[in-house]
């Protein structure tokens, strides 16, 4: 079983998050991608975040119509900050001998993560895929960027676009389909009084009009 493991505040969730993992899951053949909404994000100091509570629920309620996409509540689950080392940590004990785990996250993220807990240590235990928004990056731009704040000794492989270690594991760069949507543009659209419909899931409209949210 090789899962795609996705985090995000998922505030709300929306289609964007939907396109880019289902691009993913089958560029990568895997057999589940697992969301993972973040209890208390660690770098997003929003005003507008909704509950824990309401944001899983969003999540389980969509995914629960969709085949080989799952939801956990690990980070709700655990007290204080999300940190994704502990996240993947957790997941990996619970995986069979053989599975294998991925680490999706979008370009933005990725290149954030210097600040992230144990940023090396996340790529000694896991196979990341950047998803990139649109074409293709030159490599240059992620190569540098890799030498300089996560290891030296990566080397670029074109054929599978991916950047390989003798050690660690692979960073795959996936051009997904640029798709512009964010929660901060529905929130901002809710608050205009206009249509989210084309944006989120039904379950995530449904839920949003029910309990009134980010009005
Ligand atoms: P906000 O607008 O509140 O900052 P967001 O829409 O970026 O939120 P998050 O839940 O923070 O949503 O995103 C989780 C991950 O999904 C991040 O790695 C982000 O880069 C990626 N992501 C979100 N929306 C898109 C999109 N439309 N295309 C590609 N990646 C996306």
């Amino acid at each position: 079983m090789d899962a795609g493991l996705f985090g995000g505040t998922f505030n709300p969730l929306h289609n964007g998050h939907l396109g880019i993992i289902s691009h993913v899951k089958t560029a990568f053949d895997l057999d589940r991608v697992i969301l993972i909404p973040s209890a208390v994000p660690p770098h997003k100091h929003n005003t507008d975040l909704i509950s824990a509570a309401l944001r899983l629920r969003m999540v389980e309620e969509t995914v629960e119509q969709l085949d080989g996409f799952q939801v956990s509540d690990m980070e709700m689950r655990r007290s204080g900050p999300s940190f994704t080392i502990d996240t993947i940590r957790e997941f990996k004990a619970t995986q069979a001998p053989g599975d294998r785990c991925y680490f999706m996250l979008g370009s933005d993220a990725f290149f954030d993560i210097p600040t992230w807990k144990e940023t090396k240590e996340i790529f000694a235990a896991v196979s990341v895929i950047v998803m990139h928004r649109g074409a293709p990056e030159p490599p240059r731009t992620y190569g540098t960027f890799i030498d300089e704040h996560i290891a030296t000794g990566y080397t670029w492989n074109q054929d599978n676009t991916s950047f390989i270690h003798p050690r660690l594991h692979p960073i795959h760069i996936c051009a997904v389909p640029r798709i512009d949507i964010s929660s901060t543009l529905i929130r901002s659209r809710i608050q205009q009084g206009q249509s989210i419909s084309d944006l989120v899931p039904e379950p995530v409209e449904a839920l949003i009009i029910e309990k009134e949210l980010y009005t």
